[in-house]
């Protein structure tokens, strides 16, 4: 039973990640296609490629290995990509035209595995060594001009397919991956990436002693907004009320939308004086910048510090709670502890 669920373990996460899949497959047929030249050469006393073999064979396993153990496929990856293309240069050398089909597969592994560019620098890089090889030697790796013209238009089609294909992925990859965690309307973070975040920060702060403090914003009487002028009128309101708040935060502070009107601002290496101040400049930029169609447009805030060993949605409850009483206490102002709050501040104009 255990190795049953040990095993269903092993293969979800082969389904769940594409390049240690990939890595696994390509090291397991790097393996099973080598280790036979390896003995084969060492027995009959070739030692020299005999133990260039066994090197890749056993530098290949340790790759896999490391990807399996560190969950990291991007060394790994780029390592492998390096060996089997400088493999697949020395066995087209060696076998001449019955080594040349190896390239293929190397053309397609590195495509699978490294950056576009880079893959297609490496596929250049072996086509153009055994073009140059073949010239500098004629008749060892091609049997004629007319076959090594061939290869080369054939490797660099296959390579050039491989390079829009990769590349078209790698966008779509990039653009699901802003959707998945953006709000569409705002840009800030969704709630799903607030949760991602928050629990980054709640093992940093239990490992690493790491400081966080947390802002939650909410607009004060932005339904009359939305009844006056409109929803789209309310919208604009949101989108500017992000733009506001991205250019007064710093650059590692992070924004989420976690609610109609709602946002959270996490902020790492903030102890509370610190949040009191991030706080107080938010708040008076809000008060002299946001203006709706009817005028100015208000936000109270409740905030509060992570406390080692507690759960996010214990500080989160903390900061809601303050921000209940800031609206309580008339809106337009700041709580940030149990005893202190901030006067509301009149919005200019
Ligand atoms: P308070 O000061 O107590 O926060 O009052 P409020 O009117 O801001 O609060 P309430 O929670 O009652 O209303 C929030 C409103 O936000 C209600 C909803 O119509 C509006 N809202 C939520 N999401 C969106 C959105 O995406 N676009 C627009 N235009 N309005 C939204
Ligand atoms: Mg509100
Ligand atoms: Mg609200």
């Amino acid at each position: 039973m255990a190795n049953f669920m040990r095993i269903s373990r092993l293969i979800s996460r082969l389904r769940n990640d594409f390049q240690l899949s990939i890595i696994t497959l390509m090291g397991f047929f790097g393996v099973m296609g080598i280790t036979p030249y390896a003995v084969y050469r060492l027995a009959t006393g070739n030692y020299l490629v005999g133990a260039v073999d066994a090197l890749i064979v056993i530098s290949t396993i340790t790759a896999v290995f490391y990807a399996w153990r560190t969950g990291d496929t991007v060394k790994p990856g780029i390592y492998l990509a390096v060996i089997f293309s400088a493999g697949a240069t020395l066995v087209a050398i060696n076998l001449n035209v019955n080594g040349l089909f190896w390239v293929y597969p190397v053309i397609l592994f590195n495509f699978f595995m490294v950056p576009p560019r880079l893959a297609l620098l490496s596929t250049v890089l072996v086509l153009t060594t055994l073009a140059g090889y073949g010239q500098l030697k004629p008749g060892s790796v091609f049997e004629s001009d007319y076959q090594m013209v061939s290869f080369l238009v054939t490797g660099m089609m296959a390579s050039t397919l491989s390079f829009v294909f990769a590349y078209r992925t790698n966008n779509q990859r990039d653009q699901l991956q802003l959707l998945a965690i953006h709000d569409p309307l705002t840009g800030a973070r969704n709630r799903r990436a607030m949760n991602e975040e928050l629990k980054i920060a709640v093992s940093l702060k239990n490992r690493h002693g790491n400081n966080y403090g947390a802002l939650v914003m909410d607009l004060d009487h932005f339904k009359r907004v939305n009844d006056n002028y409109g929803h789209k009128a309310g919208d604009q309101v949101l989108v500017d009320f992000v733009e506001l708040i991205k250019n007064a935060s710093r650059r590692e502070d992070r924004l989420f939308r976690f609610g109609g009107e709602e946002f959270l601002l996490l902020l790492p290496n903030t102890e509370r004086v610190g949040l009191q101040t991030a706080a107080g400049n938010l708040h008076q930029h809000i008060n002299q910048h946001l203006r709706g169609p009817g005028g100015a447009v208000t936000m109270s805030v409740g905030g509060a510090i992570l406390r080692s060993g507690e759960h996010w949605e214990e500080m989160l409850q903390r900061a809601d709670q303050r921000l209940y009483r800031a609206k309580s206490a008339g809106r337009n102002c700041i709580v940030l502890n149990d005893n202190c709050e901030t006067a509301g501040v009149t919005p200019s104009a």
